[in-house]
């Protein structure tokens, strides 16, 4: 099993380092062997070799069997050409390698129902799958551009402009994805569209209920974005399977990471069709915390289980991580985000310490003290 390890900038390095130390307790428990290869990307990628995503790790992400991503980017790039700053290089793999579904799950653990800044009943239990579509939409729609404007309010002014658009199969093909997942839960989905304003999301909401015909079993609901912003902070736990679009999943994504106590907890696997996917937590590279050691890396630790669950078929793995991550909230390990005084936080941790506290629910007791390697690295 080959993984591609692309941490990225700022936070992203701190993350990732915790989350292949969690792999390899993991591979050293259950006697796995994984091979990771770590490539630059981003803002890391520009400033050594002029450019986000270079082709030595695109290709490096093409050949491996699922691809382990921190974050990219950084404010200091901002005033670069749009091709060069480092958030070209995330929507590059997206597009390269047909990562078009997106999952992220938004769940609440029970030890962090009072991290939310809704009111605990709220969000006590909460476990819900936003599925959003990953390279179409207004990100990747053309033409785009500056120009003078011909017609509009201000006819001869200078103005901006993308191009919102979805085809008949990119539509199919993420539905179909939502209502099989939805199976697998509580039979309930969610598309979430602008239909009411947007052609684009009328066409959406057409598609979806035409795909909808092939899974009676599942019950559709249809709602406006604007509507489930809304009730995603009112009743978040009457939504189960949340499918919309690229930019709608973006927004909404974020909101829904605030039910969980913290963007740190939010993991996310991005598929193509053959279920190879790059995994990677839901925030950025948070510049304003970067080389403080405080970043809470357990989305990261939570993206590395998915990717043992959806691309390297190791179901055993992933739920040994995801139990260590329990019992290290269990413990009372907060890092800074999470940590809300006198509930059922003990000990404020930094980055490093919450990879220790992993690895050593991993591993358990004094076998934690083990250094046996079963990844092979390379750079
Ligand atoms: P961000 O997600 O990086 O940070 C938003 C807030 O959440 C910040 O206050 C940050 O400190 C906090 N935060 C994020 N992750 C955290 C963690 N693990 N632990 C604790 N706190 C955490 O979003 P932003 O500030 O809007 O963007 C920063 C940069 O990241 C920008 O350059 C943006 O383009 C980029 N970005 C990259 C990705 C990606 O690589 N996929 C996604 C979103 C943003």
């Amino acid at each position: 099993m080959k993984i591609a390890i692309l941490p990225g900038d700022g936070i992203g390095t701190e993350i990732v380092e915790q989350a292949v130390r969690v792999l390899d307790a993991t591979a050293q428990v259950l006697g796995l062997k994984f091979e990771t290869e770590t490539a630059l990307v981003g803002g890391a990628a520009y400033e050594a070799h002029g450019h986000p995503l270079p082709d030595s790790t695109l290709n490096l992400a093409k050949a491996a069997d699922a691809i382990l991503f921190g974050a990219v980017g950084d404010w200091k790039y901002d005033k670069l050409e749009r091709a060069l700053r480092p958030e070209q290089a995330i929507l590059g793999l997206r597009k390269h390698l047909g990562l078009f579904a997106n999952f992220r799950p938004a769940l609440c653990y029970e030890q962090l129902t009072h991290a939310s800044s809704l009111k605990p009943e709220l969000v006590a239990g909460l476990d819900i799958l936003i599925i959003r579509e990953l390279t179409g939409d207004i990100y990747f729609g053309q033409p785009r551009g500056r120009r003078t404007a011909v017609d509009g309010h201000f006819p001869g002014a200078e103005e901006a402009f993308d191009t919102m658009r979805y085809s008949r199969p990119e539509i199919e093909r993420i539905a179909h994805v939502a209502f099989q997942a939805a199976r697998r839960r509580s039979k309930k989905v969610t598309s979430v569209d602008k239909a009411n304003v947007l052609e684009t999301f009328q066409f959406w909401k057409d598609v979806v209920t035409e795909v909808h015909a092939q899974y009676p079993d599942v019950e559709l609901e249809h709602m406006y974005v604007d509507n489930a912003a809304m009730q995603l902070v009112r009743a978040p736990k009457k939504f189960d399977v949340v499918v919309t679009g690229n930019m709608f999943g973006d927004i909404l994504s974020d909101e829904a990471a605030m039910l969980t106590g913290s963007i740190g907890m939010l993991p996310s696997a991005s598929l193509d069709k053959n279920n190879k996917g790059l995994y990677e937590p839901s925030h950025g590279s948070a510049p304003d915390i970067a080389g403080k050691g405080v970043a809470n890396p357990l989305a990261t630790i939570l993206s590395a289980a998915m990717m043992l669950r959806f691309s390297l078929d190791q179901s055993a793995a992933a739920d040994r991580i995801e139990s260590a991550v329990k019992a290290v909230l269990s413990a009372g390990l907060r890092t800074p985000d999470i940590w809300s005084e006198g509930q059922g936080g003990t000990r404020k941790v930094g980055t490093r310490e919450m990879g220790d506290a992993v690895v050593a629910a991993l591993l358990g007791g004094a076998a934690a003290k083990a250094t046996g390697k079963t990844i092979t690295t390379k750079s």
